[in-house]
């Protein structure tokens, strides 16, 4: 028998390497605590949080609002798996068809999985009704749609396919925005197309709204299944409830995740009935999917966020996040451009810092404002929601510190 020392007291970033597996590579502080955009660490400092746990907590950090939906519900049920149904999903389900596109939703757990339900749907639809010759998913460069081996082949980068072969079979990558490309790869032999609105992971690039119109056209000359992956840019995060309401563009299918259960794990699949009659009992599932803590925290935050006043608030505040980014950008030099849409923003870093916006975000760190990367081009801005005036201040100046003290130390 081997005794094991128990571990120190303080959590601290330099034991991650005894305990898990290195998959990631954890910056250097360990936040124990948030309240709305701030974080307090175990180091003993407080940061301005611009990531939002990438994407994932709209309401930040703690809302009263969720604490107290996830409680109740904690005092009530909190697992029956699918061989029951249960009251949070069915008025989550019913408050998700009745504010988007929606007749028909699958509950999962994150991002991938919703993907993952989007694609297999897809293929079992076209396999039916077409025959097994239509099978081929058209999906784009540098866009990203989970890490299980089907969503990550299908994924544009790769790099994360690397070593992890064979890989599913019948996907083909086309660049992004490039509407002749589109158009030459599209044949009845094409199953789905799968696309992010706007490209998160990938440098935060918006879809031209003549691209995501022409997705739409394709899909409905060869009867293939359009899919929409606003795992990143659902949820308010564009300033529109969903990223294609903006565009006026309406998937077949979409999937959200991230900030739906504004911190809690939740996903979801939102689908036409057509669409919905061709997973029948049995042809899919997952044991966590409609989890009714999930379920009760992501009704509260829908309700929340869909709210005409929320979302406008969303656009405002990002508008004037992107004119402050620009100004350091163009003060600083540091970014050539700064785009996205609401609050999901991109400062694409100029000649001179080519491949460093992960310096950017460190120095950032050191001055407690924490930021994200999309990519070694792009220092990405992912705040909650409803980030307050005081909080975006404070941490667009900690910002403007970071980039100053960086070039004035010669880059
Ligand atoms: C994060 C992300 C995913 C993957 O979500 P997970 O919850 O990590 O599985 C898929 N698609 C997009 C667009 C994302 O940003």
């Amino acid at each position: 028998m081997h005794a094991k020392h128990s571990a120190p007291a303080a959590p601290g970033a330099s034991q991650y390497h005894e305990v898990m597996v290195p998959n990631y590579a954890p910056a250097d502080f360990v936040p124990l605590k948030g309240a709305g955009a701030r974080v307090w660490t175990a180091e003993g400092d407080e940061l301005v949080d611009f990531g939002g746990g990438i994407a994932v907590n709209s309401l930040g950090h703690c809302h009263p609002a969720l604490i107290e939906a996830l409680s109740e519900q904690a005092h009530k049920l909190w697992h029956v798996s699918n061989i029951v149904t249960n009251a949070p999903a069915l008025h989550l389900a019913r408050t998700l068809c009745e504010r988007t596109f929606a007749e028909r939703v699958f509950f999962c757990n994150s991002g991938a999985e919703a993907n993952e339900a989007a694609l297999k749907l897809a293929r079992r639809r076209a396999s039916i009704k077409h025959g097994t010759g239509k099978r081929t998913i058209l999906s784009f460069r540098n866009s990203f749609h989970g890490r299980t081996l089907f969503t990550v082949s299908v994924g544009g980068q790769p790099k994360y396919t690397e070593h992890f072969g064979p890989l599913p079979e019948g996907i083909e990558h086309l660049p992004y925005n490039d509407i002749a490309a589109l158009d030459k790869a599209v044949t009845d032999e094409t199953c789905a197309i799968i696309a992010e609105p706007i490209q998160g992971e990938g440098g935060v690039i918006p879809g031209n709204v003549d691209f995501l119109k022409a997705l739409r056209a394709a899909c409905d000359r060869v009867d293939a299944t359009l899919i929409f992956d606003e795992v990143q840019s659902g949820v308010g995060r564009t300033g529109a409830l969903y990223g294609y309401m903006r565009a006026g563009v309406v998937p077949d299918v979409l999937t959200t995740a991230k900030g739906l259960g504004g911190g809690f794990p939740i996903g979801a699949m939102l689908t036409k009935r057509e669409w919905a009659e061709y997973l029948p009992a049995g042809t899919h599932g997952t044991t966590f999917g409609g989890n009714p803590l999930g379920c009760a925290v992501a009704q509260r935050v829908i309700e929340l966020v869909s709210a005409p006043d929320f979302l406008h608030g969303v656009e405002t505040r990002g508008q004037a996040m992107r004119q402050e980014l620009a100004r350091i950008g163009d003060a600083y030099g540091v970014f050539r451009e700064v785009r996205g849409m609401g609050l999901l923003l991109g400062g694409v870093v100029s000649d001179a810092w080519a491949g460093r916006a992960g310096d950017i975000v460190k120095a950032g760190h050191a001055e407690g404002v924490w930021c994200l990367v999309a990519g070694p081009e792009v220092v990405r801005f992912a705040p909650p929601l409803n980030v307050t005036e005081q909080e975006m201040g404070d941490g667009l100046a900690r910002l403007e510190r970071a980039v100053q003290r960086l070039v004035s130390a010669g880059g």
